[in-house]
Parts: structure tokens; C-alpha cells; sequence
């Protein structure tokens, strides 16, 4: 699914944001991705995309060799891909139902593919209700599940969540951990970065600690909600 094998990546300025990265991420898998400010998160997010290429290194995402990947092989990998960002990115003129659609209408989709794919995608972010609105008639928890509802439509075997919850009202954060969760458990690997150690501790699972552009800890974290339930 995700195959790191010796990464290394700087900037144009000489900026050294990666330092031979190890880390493989099975099929199926949930992850979270922990580190201090700088310590190189967005940098690995790029390379995950493809929006910037390893100096070193072989960078596998869901099967592409991203080091080999050709210009237009690019929109078939990144369809494969459902990504969700702290700010959401919603088209602020469409609508919660025209937000969606659009990431199929740039794939070709027919209408009537659409007609019924969006309601399902919003029915199970419990967003039916809100077909009409706007991103700006929303809480920042509805426009993230619309943002999730979006990342989903295309069916993406990886979901990539870069501080979902960081514009998100605290008690909103763990419903959106929750919809994560629930959209791994329907076999979606799922990557979350966050500085939100709170939440970390709370779910626990695989825990990824970057530190200075090298992998400092990898390992499951116990979540105090699995305790609960004993
Ligand atoms: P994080 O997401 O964990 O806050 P980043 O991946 O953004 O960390 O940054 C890792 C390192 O790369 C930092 O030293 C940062 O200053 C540097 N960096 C990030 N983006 C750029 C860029 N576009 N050009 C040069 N250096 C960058």
C-alpha cells in the first residue's frame, strides 16, 4: 500500500526535510502520523502524492512507483487517493451536493453515476439533510464530513487526512476520528496527521513519530477507549 525504502527529500534551498525514511503501511492498515512543527509531516504528505519526488529512495503508493510515474499516469494515481485538509477546501460557490459532484464530473462520470453516488457518499456522512447548503451555512464538523464525503466518492483505497480536526471544535474532533475510523473499518487505509496528541492517546493504534525528517518511533499506542470497553 505504502512502501517508503530509504527516502530522502530536500528543498531547492538546500532545506533537508526527509532523511532516509523507512516505513511501509499495509493494506487495510489506520496510522497516525505525529511530530513537532517542522519536523518534516507535510514534506512526507507531499511525496505520498506525488506532489514533490524523493531525491533518493523508492516511494510506493497503492502499487504506483511514484519515482517512475509518468505525467499522465498522474490523475489515474491520485484518483486512487482520497485526501482531506485542516482548512477543507470546499468550493465556496457550490453547493454541499456540487462539491462532491465535481470530483466526478473531472473523471468523466456519467450523470446518472453522479445522481446516485453523491447522495450515498452523503448519506453515510450523515450529511443528507444538507444537499442544498453552502460550505459557509455549515459548522467547520459538517464541512469536514463534506470534504470526507468528497474524498470518498471516487472510492480510494488510501484516505490521507492532514490535521483533519485542526479546524474542528474539540468535542466535533472525535466524531470526525469516529467517521475515520468507520470509513477503515469498510477496508480504506487510513493516514492522519496530527499534532492533537489528545486524540492520539484517546483511539491509539499505530503511531508514526517524525522527528527531524527521520521516523524516531513506530509503534502502537493503546487507546483509552479500548479500555473503556474491557
Ligand atoms: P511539518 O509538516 O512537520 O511541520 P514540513 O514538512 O513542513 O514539517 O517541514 C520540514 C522542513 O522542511 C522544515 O525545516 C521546513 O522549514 C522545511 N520546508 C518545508 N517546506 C519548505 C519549502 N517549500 N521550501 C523549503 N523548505 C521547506
Amino acid at each position: 500500500m505504502i512502501d517508503l525504502i530509504n527516502v530522502s527529500f530536500s528543498y531547492d534551498n538546500g532545506t533537508t526535510a526527509l532523511k532516509d525514511v523507512n516505513l511501509k503501511i499495509d493494506s487495510g492498515e489506520f496510522a497516525f502520523v505525529v511530530g513537532a512543527s517542522g519536523a518534516g509531516k507535510s514534506s512526507l504528505l507531499k511525496l505520498l502524492l506525488r506532489e514533490n519526488v524523493a531525491n533518493s529512495g523508492t516511494v510506493i503508493v497503492n502499487g504506483f512507483n511514484l519515482n517512475k510515474l509518468k505525467r499522465r499516469e498522474i490523475p489515474k494515481f491520485r484518483r486512487s487517493i482520497g485526501v482531506v485538509f485542516q482548512d477543507f477546501r470546499l468550493i465556496p460557490t457550490m453547493t454541499v451536493f456540487d462539491n462532491i459532484a465535481f470530483s466526478l464530473r473531472v473523471t468523466d462520470a456519467s450523470n446518472k453515476f453522479i445522481r446516485s453516488r453523491v447522495p450515498y457518499v452523503l448519506e453515510l456522512m450523515g450529511l443528507t439533510d444538507k444537499v442544498k447548503r453552502f460550505p459557509n451555512e455549515l459548522s467547520g464538523g459538517e464541512q469536514q464530513r463534506v470534504a470526507l464525503a468528497r474524498a470518498l466518492v471516487n472510492d480510494p483505497t488510501l484516505l490521507i487526512a492532514d490535521e483533519p480536526t485542526g479546524n474542528v471544535d474539540p468535542e466535533l474532533s472525535y466524531e470526525i476520528l469516529e467517521l475515520l475510523r468507520e470509513i477503515n473499518n469498510c477496508g480504506v487505509t487510513v493516514l492522519m496527521v496530527t499534532h492533537e496528541h489528545d486524540l492520539v492517546r484517546y483511539f491509539g493504534g499505530r503511531t508514526i513519530n517524525i522527528e527531524n525528517g527521520k521516523v524516531a518511533f513506530d509503534g502502537i499506542i493503546g487507546g483509552q477507549d479500548e479500555r473503556e470497553q474491557l
